[in-house]
């Protein structure tokens, strides 16, 4: 697995131009102060990615979209092409995400169509895998998590040297202030990784598995001293700029 942490801010439907401005006029003036070692990477909703731009281009700050669709473009009103995220200087893309999954239908093999553009446009994927509450009270986080990550290695086999973060999620951690604990955020990192691992193709260096669900600037220490998480997405606490610089600030111990 790679060495440096990676910090995800998943702005979700937040956040309009003044916001932006604002935000990045306290938080950038901390990152420079603070010189970060880790990669941190900004997902706002895709109205802001041409300012995102114009304010992050030529610092080390990425980001990316919170969604792609898997046509290259026509008749698909609403939808985001991988063309016009690339135009967006855009790194990185979240896939399947549990509030799409939910929300939007999206099935496994959307989610497979979707990661199969990013890698062949060479967008970095965050895909997202995590069990509900219910799967986990009745002992099927494994099971779900294996049905999750089965077509995502299958697609990883036709791009065997791209780089993938998957973020692991548990649904009943997202936005709600409950994290999980250290043991399940070790098992089931553990887990994940020992899938791709299995498949004797895969570079252990380009997979990154990140934890989100309520982080925040106290959890994240304890969080990121496993070293089987790579860094985390963050939805809620990235929201607030002076919360955002500690968590990024954090130091594996
Ligand atoms: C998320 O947006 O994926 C997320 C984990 O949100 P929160 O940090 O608010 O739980």
């Amino acid at each position: 697995m790679a060495n440096n942490l990676l910090f995800i801010a998943n702005w979700k439907m937040n956040m309009v131009y003044a916001d932006l401005i604002s935000y990045f006029n306290i938080f950038l003036p901390l990152f420079k102060q603070t010189k970060p070692i880790n990669d941190v990477v900004f997902l706002p909703p895709s109205t802001l990615l041409f300012s995102i731009k114009v304010i992050l281009e030529g610092t080390d700050i990425k980001w990316g979209a919170q969604n792609i669709y898997f046509e290259n473009q026509g008749a698909f009103t609403g939808e985001i092409s991988a063309l016009m995220i690339k135009d967006t200087g855009s790194t990185y893309v979240l896939i399947g995400h549990s509030e799409r999954r939910k929300y939007f239908k999206e099935s496994s093999p959307i989610i497979a169509n979707k990661l199969h553009k990013a890698f062949s446009e060479n967008i970095i994927p965050i895909v997202c895998v995590g069990e509900t509450q219910e799967e986990r009270a009745s002992g099927k986080t494994f099971s779900v998590l294996t049905n999750q990550i089965k077509p995502i290695i299958k697609t990883c086999q036709n791009f065997i040297n791209k780089e993938i973060v998957v973020a692991y999620e548990p649904v009943w951690a997202i936005g709600t202030g409950v994290n999980a604990t250290i043991e399940e955020i070790k098992e089931s990192h553990s887990f994940i990784l020992s899938q791709f691992l299995k498949q004797s193709w895969i570079d252990g260096r380009n997979i990154k598995i990140v934890y989100g669900g309520s982080v925040d600037s106290k959890n994240t220490p304890a969080i990121l001293s496993l070293d089987v998480v790579s860094g985390c997405l963050v939805g809620g606490a990235s929201l607030k700029p002076e919360e955002f610089i500690k968590i990024v600030n954090t130091v594996r111990s």
